[in-house]
């Protein structure tokens, strides 16, 4: 199949306007102008996508696909009462509502043209919904307790969760292990986690730095995460003394940063010398620049994060936190605050942040070699982007169209490993109508606790 359009982004190389991609048995066989592509496989069948960017598909670094239908539950909380608010309602949930949460995730994933996913999990369910739309990425089972005496009982059950997982799991997706957070997980807990991570050659991913709430707890000792999350989580009756040292220096001495294919989350609270930690751990961090505005955590210093050589890629979040999983939105305002932060000394243009949604996202997974750009031999992971509609035209640089003009409506195709995921012109509008429907039910579960 040769793909055409107005535009063809490879990301690891220039723009190509009027360009083509060859695909055959869902890898990537030639890319260029397109007179030369249709010259070249005359035979081949096509499809032009116009007025249009053909790109890699988005990594998104964070995910929770299962929170999908907190969608707008708790919108104007900061972080911790947020946190707070989220767990007093999972409990609600049954596993069959937890996989209806999980499949509205995985459905708005490709349909904002994410290809791949890093998705941390308690139940696993995100497992069996990414590999039903057909999602490439990483899914973390996540751990916590700050009780030291179920350290080994905690990591033992997320072992065998591991293993079944990675029997299950379609061959684009991963198993590696997520300690939730400094404030949820025992030191006992991270070492485990850092040795069985490498004995078994899981990836990690954890929250880190994430709020000011988060800093102040493990520095301080104090914080709302210091009395209500841990009494809600059954631990206040253990000790927790201040560590004077910032999250990232925390969690480093229990050796869990030098753990390869590290990923650590939000990254937002950083004390001196914390870059320079993550740098020469070789950490990569995912950037969620509105999950972090919207629940009032701050902003990430991208710019030290980026001159000190560490990896920097983007996540959505969840809509729990983050309402939508659209990736043009995240591009977009992450771009803005870091402009309006740094003014006119350093300015990101849009193709940086086009590079860190693709190429640097998949260097982050270390899948690189397979997909975030497009170049021949590399999987066929792309999605065709309308850039024709009346809030984008005319365009320019198709960077900037891509970062600024688009939304996730705009996708028009989704394609993971060559086989279509999400077609605009043949979207199943009766098969999404019910899954709507049935997330509706969940939620009304959950709103009826609040009126309780
Ligand atoms: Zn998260």
């Amino acid at each position: 199949m040769l793909l055409q359009s107005r535009y063809v982004l490879p990301v690891s190389g220039p723009v190509i306007e009027d360009g083509a991609v060859l695909v055959r048995d869902g890898e990537i066989v030639d890319v260029g102008p397109r007179a030369e592509l249709v010259q070249r496989y005359p035979d081949e069948a096509v499809r032009d996508f116009g007025q249009a960017a053909l790109m890699p598909g988005f990594v998104d670094l964070h995910t929770h696909l299962e929170y999908a239908v907190f969608r707008g539950m708790v919108d104007d909380a900061p972080y911790s009462q947020w946190k707070l608010q989220v767990m007093q309602k999972e409990s609600l949930l049954d596993e069959e509502d937890w996989a209806v949460s999980a499949d509205l995730g995985a459905t708005e994933a490709v349909r904002s043209g994410i290809t791949t996913i890093a998705d941390i999990t308690d139940t696993g369910v995100s497992l069996r919904s990414a590999s039903a739309v057909g999602l490439r990425g990483v899914v973390y089972r996540e751990v916590s307790t700050m009780d030291r005496s179920q350290v080994d009982a905690v990591i033992a059950a997320a072992l065998d969760d591991v293993e079944r997982w990675q029997a299950a799991a379609s061959g684009r997706l991963a198993v590696g292990l997520a300690p939730h957070s400094p404030y949820s997980c025992h030191p006992k807990l991270f070492e485990a986690v850092a040795e069985a991570a490498r004995e078994r050659a899981l990836p990690v991913a954890m929250h880190l730095a994430g709020s000011k709430d988060e800093h102040d707890f493990v520095k301080y000792g104090s914080s709302l995460l210091g009395q209500d999350y841990r009494e809600a989580s059954g631990w206040s009756s253990i000790g927790w003394l201040p560590t004077g040292v910032s999250p990232v220096r925390y969690v480093y001495q229990w050796g869990i940063l030098e753990v390869p294919r590290m990923l650590a989350v939000h990254c937002v609270h950083l004390d001196d010398g914390d870059v320079e930690i993550l740098a020469k751990t070789g950490v990569s961090v995912a950037y969620c620049p509105r999950c972090n505005l919207k629940l009032g955590m701050g902003i990430a210093p991208l710019q030290e994060l980026v001159e000190a050589g560490v990896l920097v890629g983007i996540g959505t979040d969840s809509p729990a936190s983050n309402s939508t999983m659209d990736f043009f939105d995240e591009m977009r305002i992450g771009l803005l605050v870091q402009r309006g932060l740094a003014g006119e000394a350093k300015f990101y243009p849009a193709e940086r942040f086009v590079r860190m949604a693709t190429l640097d996202g998949a260097r982050a997974l270390g899948i690189d070699r397979l997909v975030g750009s497009l170049e021949p031999g590399k999987r066929a992971d792309i999605v065709a982007v309308d850039l024709s509609r009346s809030h984008q035209v005319p365009t320019r640089d198709p960077y900037g169209a891509v970062v600024h003009t688009a939304n996730q409506d705009d996708v028009l195709m989704t394609m993971i490993d060559g086989q279509v995921v999400f077609d605009r012109s043949s979207v199943e509008t009766e098969a999404f109508a019910d899954l709507a429907a049935r997330a509706e039910r969940v939620q009304a579960k959950l709103r009826s606790s609040n009126e309780r």
